[in-house]
């Protein structure tokens, strides 16, 4: 089988989590089993090498797409940036607020975590309405790195977070 296969053979589902109407999907099924993983990250290898070798950084969000990016970083011999909730990082910081369906969240760096000019690659575990890539798009802006693309490993297509992170790129693994 497919490495493609194998990653989607490793992505649970649940109805109504967190509430009523929702289909989560989970990755912990695919973090458990280590030739999954592994077809993961060389998905992501594979693509990053062909399409971004000019990439700095592999900039992560909190907190699945923490899983995936240090792997990623490593594979590649490149570092690893934080993009965290709100008021979880010391020293001077950057935030950006953004819409959740109730309310708003607000995704935050360190000041000094890219300099202008860098070229970063982000990464999250699912990309659904794009918000949260959106917010951690506009802090790289804010701090004049340059957005490379974003990568997860899963795409739900009908919420069409693609449009939203339009010109950045969107690269994911498998789409539902
Ligand atoms: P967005 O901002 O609407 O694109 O939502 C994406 C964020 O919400 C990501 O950080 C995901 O981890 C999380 N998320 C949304 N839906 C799901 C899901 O079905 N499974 C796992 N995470 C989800």
């Amino acid at each position: 089988q497919s490495k493609l296969q194998l990653v989607d053979k490793h992505i649970g589902v649940f109805p109504d989590f967190p509430k009523k109407g929702i289909l989560f999907r989970d990755i912990c099924p695919l973090l458990k089993d280590p030739a999954a993983l592994t077809a993961s990250i060389d998905l992501f290898e594979e693509h990053v090498k062909k399409n971004y070798p000019q990439v700095e950084f592999i900039v992560g969000l909190d907190a699945r797409g923490f899983l995936f990016g240090p792997l990623l970083a490593q594979r590649l011999g490149i570092g690893f940036i934080l993009v965290r909730k709100k008021g979880k990082l010391p020293g001077s910081t950057v935030s950006v607020a953004y819409e959740l369906e109730y309310g708003t969240a607000e995704v935050e760096i360190q000041e000094d975590a890219v300099a202008p000019g860098q070229k970063v690659l982000l990464i999250d575990d699912l990309l659904a309405t794009g918000g949260t890539l959106f917010a951690a798009c506009e802090l790289m802006r804010k701090q004049q790195a340059e957005v490379l693309g974003c990568m997860v490993v899963i795409e739900l297509k009908e919420l069409n977070g693609k449009d939203r992170l339009k010109p950045h790129s969107v690269f994911s693994l498998v789409r539902y």
